[in-house]
């Protein structure tokens, strides 16, 4: 077995490996996982061993030799998970893989992170001997030595700060053996906040600990391997996790803990660090790529045995798997948008199949598909023994044109919060006004590249109020006259979070309003900033997108408003109802966790809506038995798959035509009983022209891999050029 398959780590599509290489005896402890520096024509790239073999069909003699085995890399069990993921995604085995290997391997720069080391000094009995007696010794030789003494082992740095002893200066005493000096890797570890997070154990309700035996039971081999976790908010869901992890740990296993985007959950990721400490290792994107690199290492060598983090925490390097939770399982941000397009639960669900681990999906209001397949536990009480709060449906089609936004209902229950009590608004939609347009002659102002219209921000600091696209970032000043007739009459429609929060803060003042949305919590802590405000004051209400119903939660809050309620159910989206049931849901239940008890606000034009209605009775199973139905109807998941190919291109005849061609060249290939839709022209974004495909199907792997054939062939190749195209397997 001394002939490597390499796949090259690269973003272009057309390179394909896997190719084969010779290793010499000095690699012979290179396995399936390592990375290698191979060189590759005239170039050196990065390259992962998929298989060893002892035959190729070059001649052994033509085959290169690695340049360099690197020392970390990925382990086999990733490798199939990442070879799975580029095949059922409809991707490349190299984007595949990249997402197994340790972070910062970059594709197509030769390159590949590496430890941090440093060089610690430290004193020998002949160093003590020179201290104490006569020996002759340099002002900074003796001011490094007495540092020494004091301290087992001290790196260079430090040295160099306190004693002003160089590498020189070290370099000279290590000569006369009055110190020996060794490099040791420094590990870069990111900080977890743990403030206000309790470490210790609370005594489990009846209800959490029959959930808890029933998972131990799965862990131990008993029962289905795949449960979801249907907890209504407050129910303690991460009291279960917790459990389940620590039971993992005692038998020898590792687990996995996915949480939506990290920004926003900050709560849970710090109270498992604070229960379980050192033993978990957290992975996402606001990380240095060094913390990365080295909370990666951690896993990989058995140090950290809980991984922590956001989707791309599923290809964790852990060994003996034995959990893997997918935490608020209902989350978008589960399905990653750039290629490989793929969903983390359904990855998690595959990796934790072939582990023999326990897959445990949780949610106060789970995905239709989830509620179908998975055996169910339940917490139907909240923890505190306190009911759900009672929900008012505000029909806003009562309230006249001159009302404004806010319900009458709602404007007197924030007006009468009591004091030191808090509520939260949310409404999803930022900036002050949605949508300008002429008195004269009703031209929206909508965006030169983009087919929207363009948001009124109010904004703060420099530049005033500019109006701006959600989709390609493009702001001007607000018009003060129509671009087409001229006339100086433009008006605003609509509210955004901005217009809600002045509106607001009349209302209550001198109590505070929190923004919490895109514009207000940028940056890396963008989001924990407005929250720990908003958490630490005495009342006040937080305003904000639907970042204010994920995941905290503020025992204060008395009273909780959804402005817009059925915004989301006027997307022309199969998961409309279920986001907006979601949504509503969510937001009621951060209401009325303390002595306050609490009461839930819905502002509506549809308030008989079927997801609207069921939230407002906090009847998930309702909504989603009533849901199944309706997808089993339109043959939607969980009763078929679905795959969209999206193409775009600056030039809207030609799109149309590549559409068209791409759809006859596609159909002929599918399954029997596969339905092709479209193509289907989706708005201008960009300035690029788009369309779209869909195909429902029973057999999406091997659609999927039909698909790949068409794009494949040479035509295809060349007629796709100067558009772009992605095909996406399981769409959100
Ligand atoms: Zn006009
Ligand atoms: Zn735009």
């Amino acid at each position: 077995m001394d002939i490597a398959k390499v796949e090259p780590i690269t973003t272009a599509r057309a390179l394909r490996g896997p190719f084969d290489y010779r290793l010499p005896e000095r690699m012979r402890d290179v396995g399936v996982g390592s990375l290698l520096m191979v060189p590759f024509g005239h170039r050196r790239m990065l390259g992962v061993v998929t298989a060893l073999t002892d035959h190729s069909d070059l001649p052994h003699e033509r085959l290169a030799e690695p340049i360099e085995a690197l020392e970390a890399g990925a382990t086999p069990e990733l490798v199939r998970l990442g070879l799975w993921v580029a095949e059922r995604y409809c991707s490349t085995a190299s984007r595949g893989l990249a997402l197994v290997l340790p972070p910062g391997s970059g594709a197509g720069v030769p390159r590949a992170a590496r430890a941090r080391t440093e060089r610690r000094a430290q004193i020998t009995p002949t160093g003590r001997a020179a201290l104490a007696g006569e020996a002759r010794l340099g002002e900074r030789q003796r001011a490094a030595l007495e540092s020494l003494a004091g301290a087992e082992e001290v790196s260079g740095a430090e040295l160099a700060r306190v004693a002003g002893a160089d590498s020189g200066v070290l370099a000279r005493l290590a000569e006369r053996g009055l110190v020996t000096q060794r490099e040791s890797e420094v590990r870069r570890r990111p900080r977890i906040d743990t403030v206000g997070a309790s470490g210790g154990r609370v005594e489990l309700s009846a209800q959490q600990a029959a959930c808890v035996t029933e998972i131990v039971a799965a862990l131990d081999g008993a029962g289905s391997r795949e449960r979801l976790l249907h907890g209504v908010t407050g129910s303690g869901k991460t009291e279960v996790y917790l459990a389940a992890i620590e039971a993992a740990l005692e038998r020898g296993r590792s687990a996995i803990l996915l949480v939506p985007e990290i920004g926003l959950t900050p709560q849970t990721l710090s109270r498992v660090a604070a229960r379980l400490g050192d033993q978990v290792a957290v992975i996402h994107s606001g990380l240095s790529e060094g913390e990365r690199f080295d909370e990666w290492r951690r896993l990989r060598s058995g140090e950290a045995r809980v991984c922590v983090g956001p989707r791309s925490a599923v290809f964790a390097p852990l060994s003996d798997l034995g959990l893997i939770v997918v935490d608020e399982e209902h989350d978008s941000s589960y399905k990653q948008e750039g290629d490989p397009r793929y969903d983390a639960r359904a990855v998690a669900r595959r990796r934790a199949s072939e582990a023999g681990a326990v897959y445990l999906a949780g949610s106060a209001t789970p995905r239709p598909e989830s509620w179908a397949e998975l055996e169910r536990l339940e917490l139907s009480e909240r923890v505190d023994g306190r009911p759900m709060p009672p929900v008012e449906v505000l029909d806003m089609r009562e309230t006249g044109p001159r009302a404004g936004p806010l319900h009458e209902r709602t404007r007197a229950a924030l007006a009468s919060l009591p004091e030191g009590a808090k509520a939260i608004v949310m409404l999803n939609r930022r900036g002050f006004s949605p949508h300008l347009s002429c008195a004269s002659c009703g031209e929206a102002v909508s965006c030169p590249s983009c087919d929207v219209s363009l948001v009124l921000h109010r904004g703060g600091g420099r530049s005033g109020p500019r109006i701006g696209c959600h989709h390609c970032g493009h702001s001007e000043p607000v018009p003060t006259d129509c671009p087409s007739c001229g006339s100086v009459s433009i008006i605003r429609h609509g509210a955004g979070t901005e217009r809600i929060e002045e509106l607001i803060a009349e209302l209550i003042a001198p109590a505070r309003v929190f923004r919490l949305d895109a514009d207000s919590a940028s940056g890396r802590d963008g989001h924990t900033r407005v929250l720990s405000a908003f958490g630490a004051a005495r009342g006040g209400v937080l305003v904000g997108t639907q970042m204010v119903a994920k995941g905290h939660d503020f025992p204060d809050v008395a009273l909780s408003v959804l402005i817009d309620a059925d915004s989301t159910l006027r997307y022309p989206d199969f998961r409309a109802e279920e986001r907006t049931f979601s949504l509503v849901a969510q937001l009621a239940g951060r209401s009325g966790r303390g002595d306050r008890g609490g009461r839930v606000l819905i502002q509506t034009l549809a308030p008989a809506a079927i997801p609207i209605a069921a939230a407002a009775r906090h009847d998930a199973p309702g909504f989603l038995a009533g849901e199944l139905e309706r997808r089993r109807e339109f043959g939607y998941p969980p009763f078929a798959s679905l795959v969209a190919i999206e193409l775009s291109g600056a030039g809207e005849r030609a799109l149309a035509v590549l559409a068209k061609q791409l759809a006859e060249a596609i159909a002929p290939g599918l399954s029997a009983g596969s339905e092709l839709l479209g193509p289907a022209p989706r708005f201008r974004r960009r300035n690029r022209f788009r369309r779209r495909l869909l195909i429902k199907t029973a057999q999406p792997e091997r659609d999927a891999a039909a698909i790949r054939a068409v794009l494949e062939r040479p035509e295809a190749v060349k007629a796709l050029r100067g558009a772009t195209l992605a095909v996406d397997v399981d769409p959100q």
